[in-house]
């Protein structure tokens, strides 16, 4: 091990916790190991990782601590009863949960002289090691920049500030669009096939639907910023009339309407709240008004 590689933990070894020990031991970092279902390290200490024989061993092993659960009650089963053992390492915490859990556990480490780092990793298991890949980090900036070499070795780092809860904030808005986009895709597949039409036939315009939605964003992304929703691209009532056709496709086909149905609801929402002229990208006061917004007014 060279001295610029200094040598960490990894406790959590799902695949995502696998792919970062892997990555760690093919940078030539000394790597200490601990999972619950032991096993999961065979093949990792056959590479050279060091199995730690308790948690309490494995954060004695180094200052660094990478967590890789599935999620912030997993870290509280494996850290609670070893907490005596947490002063002066560094937790950064990849595993998934939401902004308000990973402040409180940041607090929680801070009580047992811990610091830690929140994480948001945006790629699978096999984008680590890929330093194109990226994970949303936040917590004390001077504790992170340390650190951010030996991180990097896992995905480039983007980092979003000193509030805890930000990465996991970011992560979830991420996700928030995620799972949207992906149910919406699926919801569309499945009015195709009722149209026998294959998921391999529709592929193209599919994909060509979704690489067309940077450029919406693009353009409304300063007007939402400005709170401007002028119809002069679009408007709510023309939105409301052709998410009325897509639930009569819908319903035409025999696929459940549900996912349609919520759209159609907050469009004619905004409409009913006298916003037919608008632009679609008004539903945002629909779903959060803005302290001047229309929508805090209805
Ligand atoms: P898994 O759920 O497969 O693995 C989770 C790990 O948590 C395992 O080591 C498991 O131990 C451990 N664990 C869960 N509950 C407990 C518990 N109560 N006590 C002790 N250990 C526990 O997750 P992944 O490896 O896929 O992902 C890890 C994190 O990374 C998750 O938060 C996930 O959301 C996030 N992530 C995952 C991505 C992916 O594509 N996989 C993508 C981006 C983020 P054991 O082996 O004993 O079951």
């Amino acid at each position: 091990m060279s001295a610029s590689a200094p040598s960490v933990t990894v406790i959590g070894l799902g695949p995502m916790g696998r792919a970062m020990a892997g990555a760690f031991l093919d940078s030539g970092h000394r790597v200490t190991v601990w999972n619950r279902t032991a096993a999961k390290a065979d093949e990792l200490v056959a590479r050279g990782a060091e199995r730690a024989a308790t948690v309490e061993e494995a954060l004695a092993a180094n200052e660094l601590v990478i967590l890789s659960l599935t999620d912030y009650d997993a870290l509280y089963a494996i850290l609670g009863p070893a907490a005596d053992s947490l002063a002066g390492r560094v937790l950064v915490n990849l595993s998934s949960d939401t902004p308000a859990r990973a402040r409180e556990a940041a607090a929680w480490a801070a009580r047992h002289g811990a610091v830690h780092l929140t994480g948001g990793v945006q790629v699978p298991p096999s984008g680590i090691g890929n330093p194109e890949s990226s994970t949303f980090y936040s917590g004390p900036e001077d504790v992170f920049e340390a650190h951010r070499p030996t991180l990097e070795v896992l995905t480039g780092a983007d980092y979003r500030g000193a509030d805890p809860g930000l990465a996991a904030l970011f992560y979830q808005l991420q996700m928030d669009i995620f799972w949207t986009t992906m149910v919406s895709y699926l919801h569309a597949v499945a009015v195709a096939r009722r149209n026998g039409i294959t998921a391999e036939e529709f592929l193209p315009y599919a994909s060509s639907t979704a690489a067309s939605i940077p450029g919406f964003l693009a353009f409304y992304t300063p007007r939402i910023d400005a709170g401007r929703y002028e119809g002069d691209v679009d408007n709510l009532a023309m939105g409301l009339a052709s998410v009325e056709h897509i639930l009569h496709t819908t319903a035409d086909a025999g696929v459940d309407t549900t996912l349609p149905a919520t759209v159609r609801d907050f469009m004619r929402r905004a409409v009913e709240q006298g916003r037919a002229g608008e632009s679609v990208v008004s539903l945002v006061e629909t779903f959060s008004p803005a302290a001047t917004g229309k929508g805090a007014a209805a």
